[in-house]
């Protein structure tokens, strides 16, 4: 990563010359023109201490950064402030809430110790972002072997996205890949498509399904979701769980007469129960043009 001030030859000049490293504006640099840029009346009334809060908060969430930006700008009347407008404008280059945990895991994250063994090495990992003391300290095992890993902190157990703990031991080994079994089915974009919740929804609605049908449905999509996600650190259990999910298909296709899809018209006599009538009375008039 790369921080530099507004200098906008740089600005064009780093991608092309490091393409693969993260340009950041320095936030200090930024900062430090507030009170400059607001001028002395108003850089009395408390909103410096104001942007600071939530410029500095690595905490807060891009929406909970915006909405607390937008409720400033409205408290003092700055909606039309050339400068602020430009900053805010930026923010995705200057504010941590934009960063995400990898590029945060350079800022806050500090190792006081390591112990290693031949496969596994366990950190102890100071968060300097966190506030409270019994939240700032976790331990984060790495194992080489299996290039499996763990951090007290429990993000990645909770909510399914990796910690800046977790970058920070990357970057120990020299990783510089996303590890991709640590990316979740639930995240990738082809799960979304091939799940097809319309798809779905649509075919319950068609079927008169209550809630029991959808709670059944939505159980099942969720069996097959844990199991993928527990599988795909291994691809042999994975490529097996897939082989007994095609004998249940097949059971299913042999066991089962197949119905074919609906057409369209079929689709909307369902939703209305009524059938269209294939009798044509009315017919448009020839020579009309209704443009
Ligand atoms: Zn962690």
């Amino acid at each position: 990563m790369l921080i530099t001030d507004q200098c906008p030859s740089l600005k064009q000049a780093i991608p092309k010359v490091y393409p693969n490293v993260k340009h950041r504006l320095c936030m200090w640099h930024i900062c430090n023109k507030f009170a400059d840029k607001l001028g002395s009346n108003l850089a009395k009334t408390g909103i410096l201490k104001q942007l600071n809060d939530i410029v500095w908060d690595d905490q807060l969430s891009v929406t909970a950064f915006e909405s607390e930006w937008s409720s400033i700008m409205d408290q003092y009347d700055l909606q039309s402030h050339d400068w602020l407008k430009r900053m805010y404008n930026l923010r995705e280059e200057w504010i941590p809430a934009f960063f995400g945990e990898m590029i945060t895991s350079m800022i806050k994250c500090m190792s006081t110790s390591v112990v290693q063994t031949d496969e596994l090495s366990t950190f102890s990992i100071k968060d300097l972002g966190l506030k409270a003391p019994q939240h700032t300290n976790f331990k984060v095992s790495y194992n080489k072997s299996d290039g499996s890993i763990l951090c007290s902190c429990n993000r990645y157990v909770l909510h399914g996205t990796l910690c800046r703990h977790f970058f920070y031991v990357f970057r120990m080994f020299g990783i510089d890949e996303f590890p991709k079994k640590y990316v979740l089915t639930r995240w990738l974009k082809d799960v979304a498509t091939q799940m097809n919740p319309n798809k779905r929804a649509n075919r319950n609605k068609m079927l008169g399904g209550g809630y029991e049908l959808n709670s059944m449905v939505r159980d099942i999509y969720g069996i097959v979701d844990v199991c993928v996600d527990q599988l795909v650190t291994n691809m042999e259990d994975l490529s097996l769980y897939k082989d007994k999910q095609e004998e249940l298909k097949k059971d299913v296709e042999t066991n089962t007469s197949v119905m074919p899809p609906m057409s369209n018209r079929e689709v909307i006599a369902s939703y209305y129960g009524v059938t269209s009538n294939e009798e044509i009375t009315l017919k448009t008039p020839k020579g009309i043009r209704n443009k």
